[in-house]
């Protein structure tokens, strides 16, 4: 164990909020965890509450109960998997591996890779078939406590001491966000509308800005958000709550629509309004997760437009490229991490990213 002889004594017992089920998450004291060979003890400086956070505490059959889709959360977890922390303990192994010490700043990748199974041996190790991600698997517990272990599989990043911790744990989105705009292939003549100016939105934004596409178009209906997606990078915003979108980005392309769409709202609405104006051979990027399912009219897809429409999950190999944005200062992180909140009050939090109105990224400080 390094930094054995400065370290204060660790304290036995943490706070920590635990997921028992639906809307069933309570603050506890816990056992801090202790690292096993090869991993590394972290002080959690603060952690982001995600939609994919609120899903789960909601209950939705994606992950209690319903049996045609992957369980991705279990009961008896710690949520958070977007974070950032202090490493006070780790062994050599675990030190040379990731190239850290003791009172380094760190992230670490939302996902732990099996590093066994196809997805990983091809390095499409964000697909994963055993899908570890913090916070939702016993295996890996998340951020929303004291303490917290990156296992050995872990992919763990530095990240500068000189940012706030709420900044610091923005990386896990912006990676999200920059990998959906690395999938949507920009090149420099596109039209590029981005859906929904929240934390992913907004990323999206300032990522398909720095392709330096002809024209990048945020879409949202609150005129505070469309204001930051322009300081994000956006050459023009629509409010699509006093303008028709479809209209107005055919009539800036001389009827033609979109070369590309990126979805982060989350609403089904924006599935259609976006088949909808982008031009023919566009490309769709989905990133969002749905409360419900969306119904369009396929043919759009095929028999009109033969678009391209494709997924996007977690953000693989964008890690270091989010790091180095938020690190630049070029985002106005002050704005985009609306509102930071003790541990305590993650039900508070929970209810802040629910209503979505007041608030961008809600995070907690343990
Ligand atoms: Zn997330
Ligand atoms: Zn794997």
């Amino acid at each position: 164990m390094s930094g054995e002889n400065d370290a204060p004594a660790m304290p036995d017992t943490m706070r920590a909020v635990v997921c028992h089920g639906p809307l069933e998450y309570r603050l506890e004291s816990v056992p801090v965890p202790v690292p096993g060979p090869g991993e590394a003890l972290v002080k959690v400086e603060a952690v982001g509450i995600c939609a994919s956070d609120l899903k789960c505490f909601h209950g939705a059959a994606k992950f209690w109960g319903d049996e045609s889709r992957p369980a991705w959360a279990e009961t008896d977890v710690v949520p958070g998997h977007e974070f950032v922390g202090t490493v006070v303990e780790l062994d050599g192994e675990a030190a040379q591996r990731w190239g850290i010490v003791v009172g380094d700043r760190v992230v670490s990748e939302q996902i732990v890779p099996c590093r066994q199974c196809r997805y990983c041996l091809d390095g499409k190790y964000w697909m994963c078939q055993r899908h570890d991600i913090y916070g939702f698997k016993r295996r890996t517990p998340g951020a929303m406590a004291e303490f917290m272990l990156f296992p050995r599989d872990a992919l763990v990043h530095k990240i500068s001491a000189d940012v706030p911790p709420a900044h610091a744990a923005f990386a896990e989105p912006l990676s999200c966000a920059l990998h959906a705009v690395e999938r949507a292939d920009i090149h420099f003549g596109d039209v590029v509308v981005v859906a929904g100016c929240g934390p992913i939105g907004l990323g999206m934004v300032a990522g398909a800005k720095s392709k330096n596409p002809e024209l990048v178009i945020a879409l949202d209906l609150a005129p505070d958000k469309l204001d930051l997606a322009l300081e994000c990078g956006a050459d023009l915003v629509i409010d699509i709550g006093s303008e028709d979108a479809v209209e107005r980005v055919r009539a800036l392309t001389d009827g033609y629509g979109a070369d590309v769409y990126l979805e982060a709202t989350g609403h089904p609405s924006a599935v259609g309004q976006g088949l909808n104006l982008l031009r023919k051979l566009g490309t769709y990027v989905e990133y969002s997760v749905f409360g419900s399912d969306v119904t369009v009219d396929w043919s759009i897809i095929s028999d009109d437009k033969e678009l391209d429409v494709r997924g996007a999950h977690l953000g693989p190999h964008c890690w270091p490229a989010a790091i180095r944005m938020i690190e630049s200062g070029r985002l106005p992180m002050d704005e985009i991490c609306s509102h930071q909140l003790p541990l305590a009050e993650f039900e508070k939090g929970l209810e802040l990213v629910d209503s979505g109105k007041e608030s961008i990224k809600v995070s907690l400080i343990p």
